[in-house]
């Protein structure tokens, strides 16, 4: 054994003694419990690194990292100086031995020197009940939130639902109603233009003024709802406010005579301009608030004025301004009128009749075009609503606009007033009976031919037959529809049918959209009923010859 160490042992030159596993005293037993027992820990030494280091590869706390590390380096140091303490029994591996406790020593010590400062940090970090504990908390918390998210996910889809379902009912009463509508309003305007008696015409004109009343108050919903989805788009065209101003006097004239007030807008102290705007939504705000005025008014006058208050290079602000000599509201009332429903007084003895939607729908079209609306009112002494409009000048607008007012206004009367003859033969495609007879008694009246089909085939058999100058079209029909008949028209598929023929849309969905649905389906027009004159008469000129 000795020959063995001292011949081939490396470190042989400087080791002078025995190592103590060939010491006398050092029987089988002791060296064997020394052996085992280090050679166990060794073991385990050696195999604990091998979990820290796979616990630190999956868990990269950075802070925790290199304490995972050192740990396993200090573990496995330790492992190596308990092998050396094995080979020293036998052979005198002293200085080896001594380097793996320096080695041990010194990260061992860096362990420490790394880990003492962070003990506090450390103990700091939950421990894994309080880590379960809060991560079922989260987990609780994550499963409420999705709860909530379905939950309001579902709320918006009904929402959704629900507004589709307002929008389609709004779209089929709008249908309903103007459908009979056009049949009142256009019988009474038939029969206004007859020779009546003072009484029968008094009748008639309470009957339609009640009709117009009617129809207003289903534009006011279908405005509300046109606004509520952001489909209320405004018109850009030349205005005057002299002619805005002259029909909300010719149209509130009555009502502000039968009850003996005063209605003044004069035109003089109008600026002259031409504008670019919404001529037919002013008016409509301005109507609102005229009514309003003559409604709460009993005794005095009510005034409409405008001006010009401020001007940029393309755009001007307007300000408005109509005042009464009315009742008046008390404060407390004042500031929930332009809120859509309210009324001052909503009691079932009410003086007025109302909808409490018209100052929502002024306050929403005076946003709209970029103005504000405010209302001073005193009890007893009457109301003033101001409004401002931004307006588009027309690069042109240097100019004094009072001879083209004029021009203009005359213009506009001309065409209200005169009944225009017009030359051809024109196809009604109607389906009731009321609005085929008031259809074709006002072309008549104009000098028009017409002739009648109940739907879309018909329409589309009398075209292949016979030759006509326009199509008035109906859009919702039985056997085929408007559309269809259109598109069929359009197609060139039928033999005799003229491709080109103008077709008109003459529909009672006066809903968002309805305007692109006819066109798209190859219109050439939109006309909504019950039947605008004013808008029948451009119509006709843009496809029509008028007789001399
Ligand atoms: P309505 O269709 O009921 O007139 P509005 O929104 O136009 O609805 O008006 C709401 C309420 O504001 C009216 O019912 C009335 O009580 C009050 N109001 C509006 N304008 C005037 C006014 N010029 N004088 C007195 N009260 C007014």
């Amino acid at each position: 054994m000795t020959d063995f160490y001292l011949n081939d042992w490396p470190m042989n030159n400087v080791i002078e003694y025995l190592p103590h596993g060939f010491c006398i005293a050092w029987n089988p037993q002791l060296l064997a419990m020394h052996v085992i027992s280090d050679l166990l820990i060794a073991i385990a030494y050696f195999s604990i690194p091998i979990g820290i280091v796979y616990v630190a590869k999956r868990r990269p706390d950075a802070e925790l990292q290199p304490i995972y590390y050192l740990f396993a380096a200090f573990i496995l140091a330790c492992g190596v100086t308990h092998v050396m303490g094995i080979f020293t029994l036998w052979f005198p591996l002293y200085y080896t031995q001594g380097i793996a406790k320096i080695v041990t020593a010194l990260v061992s010590v860096a362990t420490a020197i790394y880990l003492l400062p962070k003990l506090k940090h450390i103990m700091a970090l939950p421990d894994l009940g309080k880590l379960t504990q809060i991560n079922s908390a989260l987990a609780a918390e994550i499963e409420s939130r999705r709860q909530s998210e379905a939950s309001l996910r579902q709320s918006q889809e009904l929402a959704l639902q629900a507004q589709k379902t307002q929008a389609a009912f709004l779209a089929n009463m709008s249908h309903e109603i103007r459908t009979p509508m056009n049949g009142i309003l256009g019988t009474l305007d038939l029969l206004l233009d007859t020779e009546l008696k003072p009484g029968q015409l008094q009748l008639a004109a309470a009957s339609k003024r009640s009709a117009a009343s009617l129809l207003s108050l289903l534009n006011d919903i279908l405005d509300i709802s046109k606004v509520e989805s952001g489909h209320l788009t405004l018109r850009n065209s030349p205005l005057q406010l002299a002619d805005v101003f002259a029909d909300v006097e010719a149209a509130m004239a009555f009502d502000a005579n039968s009850k003996n007030i005063e209605l003044r807008c004069p035109a003089e102290a109008l600026p002259k301009n031409t504008y670019l705007g919404d001529s037919v939504r002013i008016r409509q705000i301005l109507l609102n608030l005229v009514g309003n005025a003559i409604k709460f008014t009993d005794v005095g006058h009510v005034k409409v004025t405008c001006r010009e208050v401020s001007r940029a290079t393309q755009q001007a602000v307007l300000e408005f301004v109509v005042k009464d000599t009315g009742i008046g509201i008390a404060p407390e009332h004042q500031k929930n009128l332009f809120k859509r429903f309210t009324q001052v007084d909503n009691s079932s003895t009410r003086r007025a009749q109302g909808s409490g939607l018209g100052l929502a729908i002024v306050k929403e079209l005076v946003e709209l075009m970029g103005g504000q609306v405010r209302l001073q009112s005193e009890p007893g002494c009457g109301t003033e609503v101001v409004f401002s409009l931004c307006v588009g000048l027309p690069s042109e607008c240097a100019q004094t606009g009072g001879e083209r007012a004029a021009q203009t206004t005359a213009a506009t009367q001309t065409a209200v007033t005169r009944v225009e003859q017009f030359r051809g033969k024109i196809l009604v495609v109607e389906d009731a009976a009321m609005n085929q007879m008031v259809v074709c008694k006002v072309l008549e009246r104009h000098g028009l031919v017409c002739e009648v089909a109940n739907n879309g085939q018909e329409a589309i058999d009398l075209l292949s037959r016979e030759q006509f100058d326009l199509v008035l079209m109906d859009g919702q029909m039985p056997v085929m529809d408007g559309y269809e008949a259109t598109a069929l028209i359009r197609s060139g598929s039928v033999p005799g049918v003229n491709v080109d023929i103008p077709i008109v849309a003459l529909t009672a969905h006066a809903m968002v959209g309805e305007d692109k649905k006819c066109l798209a389906a190859g219109m050439n027009d939109y006309l909504t009923k019950p039947l605008d004159r004013t808008r029948l008469l451009e119509v006709l000129s843009k496809y029509l010859k008028k007789t001399d």
